[in-house]
């Protein structure tokens, strides 16, 4: 994958929007210990940026979604408590604990077969045990097999450490708190009474800002809210609490004037109806932005400009009032002047979720730490 620095299509990352948003969530869930999620190149924003971004403000730890992930972290020098969240091969049992990676796990079986495989005398190998209450995704469902699997761990496994356990919430983000309080008591029933580790973790953001009196959790694995997006589109919570974190930038690489009636972009779709300053930018769906994103409003001199007909793979065109000079820069998410464009009126305009908007965003947009 290219990272291409040589443009000015870039993504911001804002540290001490990062350090805000984690003074936030540190406030309102009284976490003793929270783990940011950076998991699938975080949401998008950049795997090393973010972490980077996230330990420097304050972040315990950081939570992955496969191993690789969190070899990269360590490659990277990182030297804060890494999660796994996902499952791992077994066979990657030594390659865990080589890198003091914390493993989810979610049978014995798993427990077992590892403290086979682990070295004698080498380091011990961390563990999570994912209880399932009704995500229905990994985890214990039976509280026989939760309590066999503890006692395993402090009894007979001696390459292993209890270090950790987890439960995640399916509606945590709904207002309709229904499912979220009998996922609450499935955790009661399946967990009260048996030895808790040290590291006990119930809430992702929305959990962890709306329900915290519910599940009184210590330790927190927090990704949306960080990256400054209100979990809940604010119908929970709607004041602006949280930071914007990432600017996505490009700027104008040609500017020209088509008469009335010129066709734009592929399939000749759109038709410019006067006399009209076309501005092209060197960015496209090929750095991830979604083709939906035609007819969204984007910043040009704190001025709000259309893209206009189809987006390519790597350019795309905006109608413009004045001739811009080559250079001006254009800002897709973020502020320029008095105006601003959340992730979420981005979203909102393509119909995608902000997660799964900026998780498309490509190596090729580099990701610049700021402030
Ligand atoms: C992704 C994930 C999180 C973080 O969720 P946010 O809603 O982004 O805070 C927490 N826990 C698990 C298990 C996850 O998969």
């Amino acid at each position: 994958m290219v990272v291409a620095t040589h443009r000015p299509s870039r993504i911001l990352i804002s540290k001490a929007a990062v350090a805000k948003n984690l003074k936030v969530m540190r406030e309102s869930s009284q976490a003793k210990f929270i783990f940011l999620t950076v998991k699938a190149n975080a949401y998008g924003f950049g795997l090393l940026e973010m972490s980077q971004a996230a330990v420097e403000g304050g972040a315990d730890g950081l939570a992955v979604a496969v191993l690789d992930e969190a070899i990269a972290l360590r490659k990277a020098g990182f030297c804060q408590p890494i999660l796994v969240l996902g499952l791992t091969p077994v066979d990657q049992a030594q390659l865990l604990a080589d890198y003091e990676i914390i493993a989810t796990v979610a049978d014995r079986d798993w427990l077992a077969t590892a403290n086979e495989l682990l070295r004698i005398g080498g380091p011990k190998l961390q563990v999570n045990l994912a209880v399932d209450t009704g995500m229905g995704r990994i985890g214990f469902r039976s509280r026989d097999e939760l309590s066999q699997a503890i006692t395993d761990l402090e009894e007979d496994l001696q390459q292993l450490t209890y270090q950790s356990i987890m439960t995640h919430f399916a509606t945590a983000d709904d207002v309709d708190t229904t499912y979220f309080t009998q996922q609450v008591a499935t955790w009661h029933e399946l967990t009260d009474g048996l030895t808790m580790p040290p590291l006990v973790h119930l809430a992702n953001s929305a959990a962890a800002l709306y329900r915290v009196d519910a599940i009184p959790t210590d330790v927190i694995r927090a990704g949306t809210s960080v990256y400054g997006v209100e979990p809940s589109a604010g119908e929970i919570r709607a004041d602006d609490y949280l930071a914007p974190v990432l600017t996505l930038q490009s700027a104008v690489a040609m500017i020209k004037q088509l008469p009335k009636g010129a066709s734009v972009s592929y399939g000749a779709t759109y038709q410019t109806t006067k006399d009209q300053w076309v501005a092209t930018l060197p960015i496209g769906y090929g750095d991830g932005l979604p083709r939906e994103a035609q007819g969204f409003e984007v910043l040009v001199n704190g001025k709000k400009a259309p893209i206009i007909g189809q987006l390519a793979m790597d350019q795309l065109m905006i109608a413009v009032d004045e001739p811009v000079p080559v250079g001006t820069p254009v800002t897709f998410i973020g502020t320029d002047g008095d105006q601003e464009i959340t992730i979420w009126d981005f979203s909102r305009y393509c119909q995608i979720d902000p997660w799964e908007l900026t998780i498309r965003f490509q190596a090729r947009l580099n990701r610049e730490l700021v402030d």
